[in-house]
C-alpha cells in the first residue's frame, strides 16, 4: 500500500493508476528501467517523471514524513537545490533530457542520443531520471533508439528513463517491449471498469466470496455448482497466466471445446433460466480472482480485464433481450477466448 509521499495529492486524485503503480515501485526499491507514459496529457507525464526525481533526490530531513520538496514546499525558495533545479527542469545530474533540436528537423539527433547514453556510462550520487518527451518512431526514430537501447536495457546508476508518446502503437516495438507501459489520462477522465476494484488489492480477491454470500441459503447448491467453475480446464489459461507468465499461458492456450464445456456445465448448474446472468458474473470474477493481483502491474493486463467486463455487461445485456440464451453465452465464452489471444503476445513475464 502507498504511504503516499511522493506525489501531490492533486495529481494521485487525477492519475490514480501512474501514481499508484509508480508509487508503488519507488517505494519498494524496484523501479523499471523504463516507462513508456502514454496518452495525450503532457503536463501531467512531466510531473509524474519531476514529482518521482524530486522524491529520489531530495536532500530534506522531512522527506521521510512529508515528501520531497517539490510536494510539501510551497515556495521554490524553501526547497533543497536538488528539488528546486529538478522542478526548472535543470538539474545536471539527476534531470537529463531527450528533444528534438527545434529547427530544421523534428527527429531527434543520434548524437544527442549518444550522448546521454555516454552520461549514464558516468558514475554518480544522484538518482538520474532521464525524460524523451517525443519517443513515437517519427521522432525518436530507428538511429537514435538504436544508440539507446542498451542504456534503456540496463543504465548504470539507478537511472529510470521515462519515455512519452501518444500511443504505444507510435513507438518501435524494441523500445516498447524494453518499458513498462503506464496510461495517463486527461484531467477529468476516468478509468472506467474494474480498474477501482483493482486499485484495493482485497477487493479483488473477495468479490467473488461477496457474490455468494449474497445468495440465500436454499441456493447452497448452486453456490457449490458455481464454485466448481473455476476448476474447468478454461482457466487453466488462467491459472498458467498467474503461475509462469505470458509465455506459459500462449503455450496451453484455451479451445473450443475448453468454451463449449464452460457453456455446458454453467448452462448444467443454471439452467437457462435467469441465472445465467448470475454465470457471467461468476467468471468474471473468477478470472480476475486469478490474474487481478499480475493486472495491477501490467496495464496490458488491466486493459484486457477491462474489454472482459465490457463483454460481460454487453452478454448480460443480451441476455436479458433475447430468448436464445445459450447462443448467447456461446458467442460470449468464444469471444472471451479471442480476447485472450490478442492479449498473449505483448504481455510481460
Ligand atoms: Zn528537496
Amino acid at each position: 500500500m502507498s504511504k503516499g509521499l511522493i506525489f501531490k495529492p492533486v495529481l494521485e486524485e487525477e492519475q490514480v493508476l501512474a501514481t499508484r503503480l509508480l508509487g508503488t515501485a519507488v517505494e519498494q526499491s524496484r523501479l523499471a528501467n523504463a516507462y513508456l507514459l502514454v496518452g495525450d496529457n503532457r503536463e501531467a507525464k512531466l510531473d509524474l517523471a519531476k514529482q518521482v526525481a524530486a522524491y529520489l533526490n531530495c536532500t530534506s530531513t522531512e522527506r521521510d514524513t512529508r515528501g520531497s520538496c517539490l510536494r510539501s514546499v510551497s515556495e521554490a525558495s524553501g526547497s533543497c537545490q536538488n528539488c528546486r533545479w529538478i522542478s526548472e527542469g535543470k538539474h545536471p545530474q539527476a534531470w537529463l533530457e531527450l528533444m528534438p533540436r527545434e529547427g530544421a528537423s523534428t527527429k531527434i539527433p543520434v548524437e544527442q542520443a549518444r550522448l546521454l547514453s555516454e552520461e549514464f556510462t558516468k558514475t554518480s550520487g544522484y538518482r538520474r531520471v532521464a525524460v524523451i518527451y517525443e519517443a513515437s518512431q517519427d521522432v525518436f526514430h530507428r538511429p537514435s533508439a538504436n544508440a539507446l537501447l542498451k542504456t534503456i536495457e540496463e543504465p548504470r546508476g539507478n537511472g529510470v528513463f521515462f519515455l512519452f508518446a501518444r500511443s504505444e502503437d507510435n513507438v518501435l516495438r524494441t523500445i516498447v517491449s524494453r518499458c513498462q507501459v503506464v496510461p495517463v489520462i486527461m484531467p477529468g477522465k476516468r478509468l472506467v471498469g474494474p480498474l477501482n476494484r483493482l486499485l484495493d488489492r482485497s477487493a479483488y480477491s473477495s468479490a467473488l466470496a461477496n457474490l455468494f454470500s449474497e445468495l440465500k441459503e436454499e441456493e447452497a447448491d448452486l453456490v457449490a455448482g458455481l464454485k466448481e467453475l473455476s476448476n474447468l480446464p478454461f482457466f487453466e489459461w488462467s491459472r498458467n497466466l498467474a503461475r509462469g507468465g505470458a509465455k506459459k499461458a500462449s503455450a496451453h492456450p484455451t479451445t473450443g471445446v475448453h468454451a463449449l464445456e464452460l457453456v455446458e456445465s454453467s448452462l448444467d448448474i443454471v439452467g437457462q433460466g435467469d441465472n445465467v446472468e448470475l454465470v457471467v458474473d461468476t467468471v468474471y470474477l473468477t478470472e480476475l480472482e486469478i490474474i487481478g493481483t499480475m493486472a495491477i502491474d501490467s496495464p496490458i493486463l488491466t486493459d484486457y480485464l477491462n474489454e472482459l467486463l465490457r463483454l460481460c455487461e454487453e452478454t448480460k445485456w443480451r441476455i436479458s433481450k433475447y430468448v436464445g440464451k445459450k447462443a448467447v453465452f456461446e458467442s460470449f465464452a468464444f469471444q472471451w477466448i479471442e480476447l485472450r489471444q490478442s492479449l498473449s503476445s505483448p504481455v510481460s513475464g
